[in-house]
């Protein structure tokens, strides 16, 4: 029986909460975006993102698979650029996207920016989407040590952003989701934040989602959640 839940929390440092959620158990869809921006714009640019695409799969005669979430994914940077052009208190705002689309077997997932997708599965935890930063993507192949990388000014930049550009490089998966398997999406609020042996430990902690998602939670802020965080967990 597949269930899910979601949780987000504003941290301990920020004073507004700049990710967003939702999941729609009716379409098997469930999306995390982290926006970036002054004042109100990073919110507004992940929340522009999710209701976009929720709007689209939700579209009568709309065919639900990856081609449809990725196309969706490219009408969110549309809007989120066209919001940004209308008003300039939100000029250059964007944010990440992870999206996934579960079925009884399989999950279908589009991600731009640095939030992840992991999945549990058979005792090991796999991070199933790729970081689209700068240090992922250029800083690991220029040589520099593990402390340079650490401390390097532009390691939170991200490569590849909802709303940075007129057009959008999504990056997919199909992975397969068996009963019993977990899926994480969440912000690097999280991920960054917790480390990946505690989201072990919470995903493995006996009981529902909901216990789980408060762990998550729980883990970053005992390391003094510098971010907003936001995780959806969902259970084949
Ligand atoms: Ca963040």
């Amino acid at each position: 029986m597949r269930s899910s839940y979601g949780m987000t929390h504003v941290g301990l440092v920020r004073s507004n909460n700049e990710d967003f959620y939702i999941s729609k158990p009716d379409l098997g869809l469930h999306i995390v975006a982290d926006g970036m921006g002054g004042a109100k714009a990073g919110e507004l640019a992940s929340r522009i993102t999710v209701e976009t695409v929720v709007s689209e799969m939700e579209r009568d005669g709309q065919t639900v698979n990856l081609a449809s979430l990725t196309e969706a994914i490219r009408l969110a940077n549309k809007n989120v650029r066209g919001e940004a052009d209308r008003n300039h208190q939100n000029a250059g705002m964007g944010t990440t996207v992870v999206a996934v689309l579960v079925n009884e077997t399989k999950a279908y997932l589009a991600s731009v920016g640095d939030s992840r997708a992991y999945l549990r599965t058979a005792g090991e935890l796999y991070c199933v989407t790729t970081d689209h930063t700068w240090i992922n993507e250029i800083g690991k192949g220029l040589g520099l040590t593990e402390e340079q990388l650490r401390t390097h000014p532009y390691r939170n930049v991200l490569t590849k952003a909802v709303g940075a550009e007129d057009t959008i490089e999504v990056e997919t998966h199909i992975v397969d989701f068996l009963p019993g398997d977990i899926l994480l999406l969440c912000s690097d609020g999280l991920h960054n934040v917790a480390g990946e042996d505690a989201l072990v430990q919470s995903l493995d902690q006996p009981g529902p989602l909901k216990i789980k998602c408060e762990l998550l939670i729980e883990a970053a802020l005992e390391k003094g959640a510098p971010d907003n965080i936001t995780a959806v967990l969902i259970e084949n």
